[in-house]
């Protein structure tokens, strides 16, 4: 009997990948990628030549849509190139789920070389480390120096840690697919030090975890830690599931997500405050050590501090002589997002500093202003290749997503403007009817956040994984093995 199942086992399983072979076979036939490497020399001879530095949301925008734009001999003429120290693009939003155990983090990074595919730019897979404006040419390690007529500066940010004391030191932080595995090792060591601890206190400082941070990164890291301990990880530890853990969420400003309206920034609050994450506002971190936080409002005895409080541009962009830039580095752009000195040089996304032409509001350092900028600057490159001018810019906020683990976020959509010509219902700034911004909680907002981010990551195969992997999480719980991320062997 057992037998037989075996062999009929075996034999559904050698159908279902034999199928699955033929129709890759079939599929990578259809989808060759179309797409000559380009040399040095005949990037050298173009007649125009567009650097893109980054291969983030900003820079893989602005070089979809020069595709988009540039046509005929002029598109034959000009050679754009993506120069990335990865040759994959983080959909940071997305890193949540990995962090909660909800999502593999393969899942989450997209390969830049997929958008090459029947498309004519170019990738080059190199750390820039020096930008020289006055000679127009970028250098990267290992490659060429490239010189440009165009340049897009779309290299993001880094987290800014505050020289404080023991903060550089034991601060975690939380920007990348390791660091999200990170965090959930650190969640499952300080659990097993409860489980460890001989003392009440031991075990309070040990399930007490502090985030340092009010805005967007910082209530998002807050509610995962509190989704994945309560219910992931302490799940394992019936015995310590009784005992109470804390997360606390410490800002500066007097408000949470300052970025957001008032109602957002109260809706936030509440949630958070609801699943029982101690919220403190006006609050500065003063100094870290092994077993305590001290706070402009007391002292929080806690053995884990993540940090998201601040961005600042990273080193190559903060060190560009001879030009603005804000007081966290990043590069100060006029209204058609170029460099005041070098109408050429666009800088878009976290490295860019500029205002909202239309409401004099700084923009936002998010992926959805950074996507805008992107296509912006190809169109006012293409522009000025044609000798015509482009309006100042002008951020259209299509929504706030905020997710706040299991079942809960708080969503802020439009505004929209309702149009009396097709397609009627349009996000941005138009002319027609402006009607919201809508704001939804609970459940309707953690549905559109998964909707949206479904939607929006660019390739089937990753939309897939997150589909098996949010619906193995619904049926058989988060993933709570710690994964080892040191190389090679240890002893
Ligand atoms: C955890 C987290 C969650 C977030 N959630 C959201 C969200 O929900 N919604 C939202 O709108 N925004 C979110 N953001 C912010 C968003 O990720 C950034 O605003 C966005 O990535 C900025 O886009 P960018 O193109 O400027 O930079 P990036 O997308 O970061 O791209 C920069 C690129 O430059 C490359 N690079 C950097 N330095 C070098 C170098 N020296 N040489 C070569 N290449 C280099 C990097 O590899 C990267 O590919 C989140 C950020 C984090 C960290």
């Amino acid at each position: 009997m057992l037998g037989r199942a075996a062999v009929g086992t075996a034999a559904l399983a050698t159908a279902v990948v034999g199928g699955a072979a033929l129709v890759r076979q079939v599929l990578a036939t259809r989808r060759q990628i179309a797409h000559e490497s380009q040399t040095e020399e005949e990037f050298a001879k173009a007649s125009t030549r567009v650097l893109i530095l980054g291969g983030g949301f900003g820079g893989i925008s602005a070089a979809l849509e020069l595709e988009h734009r540039l046509d005929g001999q002029r598109a034959r003429d000009t050679s754009v190139l993506v120069i990335d120290r990865d040759i994959s693009m983080l959909f940071t939003p997305l890193l949540w789920p990995v962090a909660s155990g909800a999502a593999n983090p393969n899942s989450v990074v997209v390969p830049i070389r997929g958008f090459q595919r029947n498309r004519r730019f170019h990738v080059l897979h190199a750390w820039v480390n020096r930008i020289d404006l006055e000679n127009k040419i970028v250098y990267a390690d290992g490659a060429e120096p490239r010189p440009y007529d165009f340049l897009v500066i779309a290299l993001g940010s880094v987290t800014q840690v505050p020289d404080l004391p023991g903060l550089r030191e034991r601060a975690l932080l939380f920007a990348s697919p390791a660091d999200a595995l990170t965090l959930r090792n650190r969640l499952i060591d300080a659990i097993e030090l409860a489980h460890r601890s001989d003392t009440p206190e031991e075990r309070r400082a040990a399930l007490t975890f502090v985030v340092g941070g009010g805005g967007d990164t910082g209530v998002e890291l807050a509610a995962t830690i509190h989704d994945y301990l309560d219910s992931g990880l302490l799940m394992q530890y019936p015995w310590l599931g009784k005992e109470p853990f804390r997360v606390v969420v410490v800002g500066r400003a007097d408000r949470l997500v300052p970025t957001a309206t008032t109602e957002m920034s109260e809706a936030i609050r509440r949630s958070l405050e609801e699943k029982g994450i101690e919220v403190r506002t006006g609050t500065a971190i003063q100094s870290v050590s092994e077993t305590e936080v001290r706070t402009s409002n007391g002292v929080i005895p806690a053995r884990t501090i993540f940090w998201a409080a601040g961005i600042t541009a990273p080193r190559v962009v903060r060190d560009i002589p001879g030009i603005e830039h804000a007081r966290n580095g990043s590069l100060i752009v006029d209204d058609h997002m170029r460099l005041p000195s070098h109408p050429q040089v666009y800088a878009i996304g976290d490295s860019s500093w500029g205002y909202d032409a239309e409401t004099g509001e700084p923009l936002p350092p998010t992926a959805q202003a950074a996507e805008q900028q992107g296509a912006y600057v190809a169109r006012c490159i293409v522009a000025q290749l044609q000798g015509r001018d482009m309006p100042p810019y002008s951020f259209s906020p299509r929504g706030h997503l905020v997710l706040f683990g299991r079942g809960a976020g708080v969503a802020q959509l439009g505004p929209v403007t309702l149009s009396a010509r097709p397609p009627f219902l349009i996000v941005g700034r138009q002319k027609g009817l402006r009607v919201g911004p809508f704001q939804v909680t609970g459940l309707p907002a953690w549905l559109l956040w998964h909707g949206y981010y479904l939607s929006h990551i660019p390739r089937w195969r990753n939309r897939i994984y997150l589909l098996v992997d949010w619906t193995l999480t619904a049926l058989t719980g988060r993933e709570t093995a710690q994964m080892p991320l040191m190389a090679g062997t240890r002893e």
